[in-house]
């Protein structure tokens, strides 16, 4: 009998070839308090957004209503192929990949000839970790997504709403090594191999959406 784990029921998971595939918008939620997607996510408790998502979601679809006034639609692997001789910006490219269990959404592609930039918007202009993960992540996809298209792929994290880019790294063996692993930490959660870490951060725990309800509330 085989000694690996299963995966346990989590609202929001789905199992792809064998594999937990989660939206990479989790790694948000797991770099304010992993413990925070376990109370959501397998416990299933639900709470209303923060303020700040709901602002999120309103400017983000007030962006896209301003981009598609102006866009042409086209497909993707015309767009790959075009961009190989001139720049294009795309908006809500989809991405998935089921070797590492993630799919999401990314706000903004930039395609030139020489690199793709992945820029996702976010409230101000910090970049904490689990943002930078985050945007990691979709530049994971989107090179699994890819293929054999060998150019570069950067990273970029820009103020919602303006064109402000505050932070930029290259995709490069490092970044991609560091978002595998957590990727491959979040496999083992959802298989209960390793437990989920409440934070030790009074501050984030005033703010927590599920603080009525959290045994670790600091
Ligand atoms: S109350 Fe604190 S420990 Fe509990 S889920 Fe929220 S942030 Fe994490």
């Amino acid at each position: 009998m085989s000694n690996e784990k299963k995966i346990m029921k989590v609202k929001g998971l789905q199992i792809i070839n064998g594999v937990a595939n989660f939206p990479i918008s989790w790694l948000n939620k797991h770099g304010y308090c992993e413990y925070s997607i376990y109370l959501e996510h397998h416990k299933g408790i639900i709470v209303s957004p923060t303020k700040e998502m709901t602002i999120g979601s309103k400017i983000h679809e007030k962006l896209e209503d301003d981009f598609n006034e102006d866009s042409i639609e086209t497909t993707f692997s015309e767009m790959m192929e075009l961009s190989k001789s001139e720049d294009l910006l795309s908006r809500e490219i989809w991405v998935i990949s089921t070797k590492y269990g993630i799919h999401g959404l990314i706000d903004e592609i930039w395609m030139t000839p020489d690199e793709f930039i992945i820029i996702d918007d976010k409230p101000g202009h910090i970049a904490y970790t689990s943002t930078i993960n985050q945007v990691l992540a979709y530049c994971l996809a989107f090179k699994e997504i890819i293929g054999n298209d060998k150019r570069k792929i950067r990273a970029a994290l820009r103020t919602r709403g303006t064109d402000e880019i505050f932070w930029n790294i290259d995709f490069d063996d490092k970044a991609e090594k560091n978002i595998i692993k957590l990727l491959n930490r979040m496999q083992r959660l959802f298989k209960g191999e390793t437990p989920y870490i409440p934070t030790n951060n009074p501050r984030k725990c005033a703010k927590c959406r599920f603080n009525n309800y959290c045994e670790y509330k600091k």
